[in-house]
């Protein structure tokens, strides 16, 4: 068959994207060659519906022990109890965990979206918030940081089924601690999504949600470093909201209803070459260096963070502790949208995205916020040194955002800079 010239001219068209430019959106990352190679085998082949040993398709029996070693090693990284890899992306991981813990009609907590909540905990044109009762919880006006105290207090109005904990657009640790005693006080499962930090987690470098939670969801494309694809664990610590009386009865019971929401429940087959490239990734994830990548991810991002704030930016909450930062445009630039601020810095090759900060003025549309991570920047190999030479050349965009010489310098600078950190080897 002839090749497909169009689609292959722009698949060059995006590699020299990636390439040139410095990527600072902070759920995206760089894959490795092996990752890459995984995902574009012959797996893609295979129909393997159902579990390892338990398929509705004959010939699985190698799809099998890849599926297995995903499992393996998932569990190992975070000391889980159960993995169920499968979910094609974080949102599904969220959306099985969804179907097998609730019901049409049940109240559930997230974070609100405005304050840095994911689509998939609630949002009002989400499946989550149309098909149950979405409360959000929000953070401290003052802080920036999530109000416990506040949730608590919500959580004994409202009643929650479920409360889920992790964000988007959130830079602080959680006090998952005291979110389980919540959950516990007001008998709510307590679930996690992890999708951002999970690299930092695997890493030890942020406190293991698998520890308090009774499920775990999490994308593997964001700081994790694996392909797109979403997974669900099991930890180790249960006691009882649904009253069974031996903690291992219950995660056998929870990875039964996980398992079977997620197939046949909301997905059909599973996509085993991703399934092998996730395996791929928890294997790296294993490996000394890992942990050397994730540390100089938060250096990058607390250099990041600092720079802005040297020159006058509102680093919300007030600084970092993970891999990102959210900038509240408003005090420095009160008529500069983040939608206009994201256009400028991708016309100078640089890619972030607009955000709503928390009480935003704004609609999603526009919004006052701008958000920025290091995972991309590290995988290519950028130390803190480097932090404050890019913040300025934001700096130079955002102050003179529709100056297109001022872009075009700019963008030539961020070329000759990343000119020097290749990133394919092929
Ligand atoms: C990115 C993200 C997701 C969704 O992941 P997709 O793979 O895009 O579906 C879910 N939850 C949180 C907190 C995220 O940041």
């Amino acid at each position: 068959m002839k090749r497909d010239e169009q689609i292959f001219d722009l698949i060059s068209a995006e590699r020299a994207r990636q390439t040139h430019g410095i990527e600072l959106i902070a759920s995206e990352n760089f894959v490795s060659d092996q990752v890459l190679e995984a995902m574009g085998s012959v797996l893609t082949n295979k129909y393997a519906e159902g579990y390892p040993a338990h398929r509705y398709y004959g010939g699985c029996q190698v799809v099998d022990e890849v599926e297995n070693l995903a499992i393996e090693r998932i569990c190992k990284i975070y000391g889980a109890e159960f993995a169920n890899v499968q979910p094609h992306s974080g949102a599904q991981a969220n959306m099985a965990v969804f179907f097998a813990v609730l019901k049409p009609g049940d109240t559930f907590m997230g974070l609100d979206l405005d304050h840095g909540g994911h689509l998939s905990h609630g949002s009002p044109v989400n499946m989550s918030g149309m098909y149950f009762n979405a409360v959000g919880y929000k953070l401290n006006e003052k802080t920036g940081c999530v109000d416990y105290d506040a949730m608590e207090q919500l959580a004994m109005e409202c009643k929650p089924k479920l409360i889920v904990g992790g964000a988007s657009a959130y830079s602080r640790e959680w006090d998952y601690k005291r979110m389980r005693e919540i959950a516990d006080k007001v008998g709510a499962i307590f679930m996690v999504d992890m999708a951002h930090t999970a690299g930092l987690i695997a890493a030890g470098l942020l406190d293991n949600p698998v520890k308090y939670a009774h499920i775990v969801t999490s994308t593997t494309h964001k700081t994790l470093r694996g392909p797109r694809g979403g997974i669900i664990l099991i930890g180790k610590d249960f006691d009882n909201p649904w009253g069974y009386t031996t903690p291992k009865g219950v995660v056998k019971k929870m990875s039964q209803l996980i398992n079977s929401a997620v197939f046949p429940g909301i997905q059909g087959g599973p996509l085993e070459h991703v399934i092998a490239a996730k395996a791929v990734a928890f294997g790296e994830a294993l490996q000394p260096e890992y942990v050397e990548y994730q540390k100089q991810v938060k250096k990058n991002a607390a250099a990041m963070a600092e720079a802005f704030i040297k020159r006058g930016y509102h680093v919300v909450s007030g600084g970092t502790d993970n891999h990102l930062m959210l900038i509240d445009l408003r005090n420095k630039f009160p008529e500069l949208t983040g939608k206009q601020a994201e256009k400028s810095l991708v016309a100078a090759d640089i890619t972030t995205n607009k955000n709503m900060v928390p009480f935003d003025t704004r609609s999603p549309f526009q919004t006052s916020g701008l958000r920025f991570g290091t995972p991309a920047i590290t995988t290519r190999g950028l130390k803190e040194d480097k932090m404050d030479y890019i913040v300025g050349l934001i700096d130079r965009v955002l102050s003179d955002p529709l100056n297109e010489e001022v872009i075009a310098a700019v963008r030539k600078e961020v070329n000759e800079l990343m000119a020097n950190y290749p990133l394919f080897a092929w």
